[in-house]
């Protein structure tokens, strides 16, 4: 089987979010079967949902990965336990958050919720597809259309880039 690229949204606004972001990125390297190719700048971002919380720290890896796309996010989900993240209220506060953006071209829907790729919300963030577009500028989307195509569509979340 052909490794598959991967697009990894992260984001964190607690505990010194840059640092859990840039841990993240190094143990994403860790993974089996799975290899980090690229990873973006850092990003800020205002928070969606309850807004008496942290700002975000975003950024956005490339890897190439052997596994399927549930046991990539069986992975995830741990990296995720490891970091110490609690289930808290919708949209609140976390640690970590792991999201598998873009797996390859293919699009996937286990039953109920657990793994919609391309990612549901991905395409309406801009903190998601500003740290992919830095990385992928040519990705393409599993209709084909160019990702940069759809940046218009976002909901804009006050993201700049961290220096
Ligand atoms: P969000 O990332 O949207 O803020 P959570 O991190 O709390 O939300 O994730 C909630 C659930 O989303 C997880 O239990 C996971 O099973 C599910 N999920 C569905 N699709 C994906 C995906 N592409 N990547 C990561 N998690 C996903
Ligand atoms: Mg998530």
């Amino acid at each position: 089987m052909n490794p598959q690229q991967v697009l990894i949204g992260i984001g964190s606004n607690l505990d010194d979010p840059k640092k859990q972001v840039s841990r993240a990125i190094a143990v994403l390297n860790t993974i089996q079967e799975t290899r980090l190719l690229l990873r973006s700048s850092l990003y800020s971002s205002s928070p969606r949902g309850p807004q008496d919380q942290n700002n975000f720290v975003n950024a956005a890896t490339l890897i190439e990965t052997y596994l399927n796309p549930a046991q990539l996010l069986n992975s995830l989900q741990t990296i995720e336990s490891d970091f110490g993240r609690l289930k808290k209220r919708r949209w609140g506060e976390r640690i970590i958050d792991l999201d598998i953006v873009f797996f390859g071209q293919q699009e996937v829907s286990l039953s109920n919720p657990n793994l919609t790729i391309p990612h549901a919300e991905a395409l309406l963030r801009d903190f998601v597809m500003i740290p992919c577009l830095e990385i992928c500028p040519e990705w393409r989307l599993p209709n084909g259309k160019p990702l940069r195509d759809y940046t218009s569509g976002c909901e804009t979340h006050n993201l700049h880039q961290l220096g």
